[in-house]
């Protein structure tokens, strides 16, 4: 479920680091970035939308991050 609207902001809140694209969740799911080769970490923030608790991910490339995490 990926979703893009005009709502997300150019850099991610968690970290301020630019980000690769963003998902908004409305219930528990299971990341595992191990052994991912296009993502380094993803930052989690809780937001609301229609009064339920949702939790958008902002998911970060290698290069995106770069050497200093
Ligand atoms: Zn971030």
């Amino acid at each position: 479920m990926t979703v893009s609207d005009a709502t997300d902001p150019e850099l991610c809140p968690v970290c301020s680091t630019p980000y690769d694209s963003v998902s908004l969740h409305d219930r528990g799911l299971l990341v595992n970035l191990l052994d991912n080769e296009r993502y380094r970490r993803v930052c989690f923030e809780p937001v609301e939308r229609d009064g339920r608790p949702h939790v958008r991910f902002f998911h970060h490339t290698h290069e995106q991050v770069g050497a200093d995490d």
